[in-house]
């Protein structure tokens, strides 16, 4: 019998539950995967305060495991821009003031304005955190390294990703399909690294509920 686990996402970004979704079923064939992102539930939003990805990624699955008892993702990923200091880093969703793709990108080009190829470069980079209540079981992170184009190529992904020139691909990730994002992605990466703790955690919890403080 096929073997099936729930897990809640810590996020409301439909371009991030549409790629989990993905990478799981590509990863992990074998398990299904019953994933619900945060509008199927009453979780009031949090302040995302930390100062690394991995900080917020913590902030974000403890935060949702306590308000819905379950199993919960948090993710955070953002862009890195070497020329910029990192920036916008832990504020890559909030950089312009409307926080909108299209204006975190006109932002982005406009401080990059007069900066020649090799001075742009930049990296996607992804913390996961694994929470149940009170406790983060499971961390992981990736990157996935390129530039930042001079114009817009291509309508595909999310965020960035018209902006963003994949080196490994050739081509910029608005440009790449699904499966070519996904075979670089700093979300699978990280999602790779945890996939064992997690399967392990979700499997011995299933099995074993003395692990969770039931009598017997
Ligand atoms: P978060 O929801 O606070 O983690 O914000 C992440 C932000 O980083 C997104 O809103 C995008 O602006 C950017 N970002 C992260 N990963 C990607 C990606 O794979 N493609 C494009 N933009 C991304």
């Amino acid at each position: 019998m096929k073997t099936s686990h729930s897990l809640v996402l810590a996020t409301r970004n439909p371009g991030k539950l549409r790629e989990f979704r993905r990478l799981l079923e590509s990863l992990d064939p074998v398990t299904g995967w019953l994933l619900a992102d945060l509008t199927s539930f009453h979780v009031p939003d949090v302040e995302e305060n930390g100062e690394t990805f991995a900080e917020n990624a913590r902030i974000k699955a403890l935060h949702a495991a306590s308000h819905t008892g379950l199993v919960c993702l948090g993710e955070d990923s953002g862009l890195e821009v070497d020329a910029l200091g990192g920036e916008p880093g832990v504020r890559s969703h909030r950089y312009s003031p409307s926080g909108d793709d299209d204006d975190n990108n006109e932002l982005l080009l406009h401080r990059l304005r007069g900066f020649r190829r090799q001075l742009r470069t930049a990296r996607y980079r992804c913390a996961i955190a694994v929470a149940r209540p009170g406790t983060v079981f499971v961390e992981g992170s990736g990157t996935v390294e390129g530039w930042i184009t001079e114009d817009y190529r291509g309508k595909n992904g999310f965020g960035y990703d018209p902006l963003f020139f994949s080196c490994q691909l050739g081509k910029t990730l608005g440009e790449a399909s699904d499966d070519e994002k996904d075979s670089v992605s700093h979300r699978r990466k990280a999602l790779e690294m945890i996939l064992p703790g997690l399967r392990a955690y979700l499997s011995k919890s299933h099995t074993d509920p003395r692990e969770e403080g039931y009598p017997c």
